[in-house]
């Protein structure tokens, strides 16, 4: 096993021909000691099958196949994937998919993820993750800035749709920082590792749900307006003036507060309140 650092990831770029794509948020680990530290907060184990978005060149690859039952690995650049191919094609524990990971859906049963996200659609595959994959935990690597709006909660200026809608499925704990030196090429800002734990009270119900996240987007999209303005002018939710107040009162929530005010429970009560009205 190699050591993962800036001379190992640019000797690999260089003897495989290998352009770092920015615009596919390509900032490899070239730092060890962050590898090891990912690895054992992540308390892989024999037992786990393992999903990985974005493997790149492999720093974390190589090692959960060598600590897991078994990884796949999922990578959209042609090029890391032809690499990442031949350097794992006689690891029976390592499956590559070349493809775009919120276009397809892996099969298998997974006891967790661990990855290092791309930045520029972090937000998609964390929500992808939560929603289509049943994972009881799950640990990824984001920017500094997401990891915190996804950690506050309500009242607060960074509380946002997507730390509202990861909570209705996961607990998310921040973990620890990384330092921008720990990647090649070195990115604009800091990034954090996180840890997400599935809620056991996630509603079995789809259509609240789908309220749910129809509720959220409609709160947020009328930030600083009031939620019973919010919801009744959104386009995603199609209820008169009269319904919203009625419902909002009904669960005890002041009409008047803003969308951002309201906590995942409120969010989720409504969603039960709106499906069992409409004889769901
Ligand atoms: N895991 C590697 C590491 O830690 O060194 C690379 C992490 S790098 C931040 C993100 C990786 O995700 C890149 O290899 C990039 O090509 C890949 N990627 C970007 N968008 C993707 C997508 N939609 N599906 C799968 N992989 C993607």
């Amino acid at each position: 096993m190699e050591a993962v650092n800036t001379k190992t990831i640019t000797s690999i770029l260089a003897e495989n021909g290998i352009q770092v794509n920015k615009k596919l948020g390509q900032n490899f680990l070239c730092n060890d000691t962050v590898v090891e530290k990912i690895l054992s907060a992540s308390a892989v184990t024999g037992g786990d099958r393992v999903l990985e978005v974005g493997p790149g060149l492999g720093a974390l690859t190589e090692r959960l196949a060598e600590r897991t039952g078994h990884v796949t690995a999922v990578e959209i650049d042609s090029g890391l994937a032809r690499y990442l191919h031949t350097r794992f094609a006689d690891t029976a524990a390592c499956t590559v998919i070349h493809g775009d990971f919120l276009r397809i859906h892996c099969e298998g049963e997974f006891t967790r993820a661990v990855s290092n996200l791309p930045y520029y659609c972090a937000s998609e595959i964390l929500f992808r993750l939560a929603t289509e994959y049943r994972m009881p935990v799950f640990f990824v690597m984001m920017q500094h800035e997401m990891a915190e709006r996804i950690q506050s909660g309500p009242g607060t200026k960074e509380y946002g749709a997507l730390g509202a809608s990861l909570a209705l499925y996961y607990r998310g704990e921040y973990l620890f920082g990384i330092d921008k030196t720990s990647f090649y090429p070195k990115p604009e800002v800091r990034s954090a590792f996180m840890k997400f734990s599935r809620r056991d009270d996630v509603p079995e119900n789809e259509k609240v749900r789908e309220m749910f996240h129809r509720i959220v987007k409609s709160a947020f999209w009328g930030r600083r307006k009031t939620v019973l303005k919010s919801l009744t002018d959104a386009p995603h939710l199609d209820y008169s003036r009269e319904e919203i107040s009625d419902v909002l009162r009904q669960q005890g929530i002041d009409p008047s507060l803003r969308g951002e005010n309201l906590g995942v429970e409120d969010f989720r009560g409504l969603a039960e309140v709106f499906v069992r009205r409409s004889g769901n």
